[in-house]
């Protein structure tokens, strides 16, 4: 067989770094006493050509800390603001750097950060760290995200660095290494339309059509594609994290990528019990990051996006603006078809008519009020010859029961479309608890629950012998759960 060894390599380069000065400092990461490598994604690396790190945890360790920089790594912290729960901030990267742009032996282009890695000229009050514990939640759940189909981030590894971080009280410090179509986020954006000149706005945007959306650079509007190219693919992104109980959690407008990857795995959690309302995160207290709040929450960070576009949309204010605003009011619309079109799917009806719309709604309705599992109702409708599990056996549901079944009938059949079911609706999801469980385990140094968790959460379609015990929540888990930002 014929191999390339030249494609598996170190190959950065640093496409972003040709930027006008003012999107990013030359930043090298803080070196760290004793790093030790606790969790590597040899799937990922392989995929990216650095496959053979594997072989020697020592160095790679070194590399993964930011101790020893990689060949042809230009270290730096990108320059960005963001709408914190409403409020403008400038901001950036306070506690990571990007090492460069890997080109994996496909001749993609992956951005490879490194998370935790200390202070930056953007560090404001922080001290730039951060903790196992966040480290390898993030590892975990970004991975999870991966396999279940839906854009996000990547985890490459974490190594521990052998220096004490504090959060009220001492934890373990870790460096997460992220990888990333790229850390363009809304935010960037923001902070050059308020802190950049036009011809800086320019280079951005010109930038981000080149590397992501390089159709639309030729368009007769290109920084309008551009607002609904990445509407759109927002809109796919927050439909699939609705189709999974996913809470982002923080979804401020630098949480939210120009790819529409997933990012920024601070305080998210999976939602159990079905309720729009569900919070997990400490400080979000009015509920602005709710579950379902997140799709509002979408459309009012790509008005924020349009905002900072506006002077490339067009020259007269009035018609930049007119234009801006035909692209966001499309938003509603567009979700809409889509979610429904998603919960078509996770209802497994192959044929949907308009009025099937109600056969969601009121099983929606049915599950807030009964208090009824996310993942495991749609897992109990795919047995669906007769009612399964307590929600479906519960009187109210009798109704329902008979108009789904309703649905099946349509194009000669008897039943859902179960294939289209499976592909749609999990078996199994990061739920909280095991969460919280494993990574209480790999913190006081036994990452094998941690592991077993994450070959689980690998296939989270397939069959699962033990799937019961993991849908099982212990009562009043969720009531007590909170999650963090920034730890
Ligand atoms: P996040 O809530 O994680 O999206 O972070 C918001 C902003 O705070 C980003 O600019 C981060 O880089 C910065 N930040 C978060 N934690 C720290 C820390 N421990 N030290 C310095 N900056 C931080
Ligand atoms: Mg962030």
């Amino acid at each position: 067989m014929h191999t390339n060894d030249k494609k598996h390599d170190w190959r950065l380069e640093h496409t972003y770094a040709k930027l006008p000065a003012v999107f990013f400092s030359a930043q090298a990461p803080m070196p760290v006493p004793k790093p030790e490598l606790v969790c590597f994604n040899e799937g990922l690396a392989e995929a990216l050509g650095l496959g053979f790190l594997k072989k020697d945890p020592e160095s790679t360790a070194n590399f993964l800390s930011g101790n020893q920089l990689p060949k042809g790594a230009q270290p730096l912290a990108q320059a960005y603001a963001g709408h914190q729960f409403g409020h403008f901030n400038r901001l950036g990267d306070g506690r990571a750097v990007l090492l460069g742009e890997q080109i994996d032996p496909l001749g993609n282009r992956i951005d490879i950060q490194l998370k935790g890695s200390g202070q930056t000229p953007y560090s404001r009050r922080g001290d730039g760290k951060a903790t196992q514990y966040s480290m390898l939640r993030e590892y975990l759940i970004s991975e999870a995200m991966y396999h279940l189909g839906i854009p996000t981030t990547r985890s490459l590894a974490v190594v521990t660095t052998g220096e004490k971080v504090f959060r009220e009280k001492p934890h373990d410090g870790a460096v997460l290494t992220r990888t990333a179509a790229s850390h363009i986020r809304i935010g960037t954006f923001e902070y050059a339309r308020n802190f950049c000149t036009i011809e800086e706005l320019k280079a951005l945007t010109n930038y981000t059509l080149e590397r992501h959306y390089p159709d639309k650079k030729e368009a007769a509007n290109p920084a309008l594609e551009l607002l609904k190219a990445v509407m759109h693919e927002h809109i796919d992104l927050v439909v699939d994290w609705m189709r999974v109980g996913f809470i982002h959690g923080v979804l401020n407008t630098d949480n939210m990528s120009i790819t529409a990857e997933t990012i920024d795995y601070g305080p998210c959690a999976f939602m159990n019990t079905y309720d729009r309302k569900t919070v997990f995160s400490s400080i979000d207290r009015q509920g602005r990051y709710a579950f379902g709040n997140q799709p509002p929450i979408v459309q009012w960070n790509v008005t924020v996006l349009a905002n900072a576009l506006l002077p490339l949309i067009s020259e007269n204010r009035d018609q930049a603006i007119a234009l801006a605003q035909e692209v966001i009011d499309g938003f509603q619309y567009k979700f809409t078809e889509r979610w429904y079109r998603m919960m078509f799917a996770k209802l497994g009806i192959a044929h949907p008519e308009d009025k099937d719309k109600k056969v969601v709604d009121t099983l929606l309705e049915l599950m807030e009020t009964h208090k009824a599992d996310y993942t495991q109702v749609f897992l109990d409708l795919q047995q669906y010859e007769q009612p399964h599990g307590r929600f479906l056996n519960t009187e109210a549901c009798k109704d329902w029961w008979k108009r789904w079944k309703e649905t099946h009938t349509r194009g000669g059949g008897n039943k859902p479309d179960l294939s289209l079911m499976n592909t749609v609706n999990p078996k199994v999801i990061p739920r909280n608890h095991w969460v919280e469980n494993v990574l209480e385990t790999a913190i006081k140094g036994d990452m094998k629950p941690f592991n077993e968790l994450l070959e689980i959460l690998s296939t989270p379609y397939g069959e699962h012998p033990d799937e019961l015990q993991f849908q099982q929540v212990p009562a009043d888990f969720d009531a007590q759960y909170q999650t963090f930002c920034g730890t």
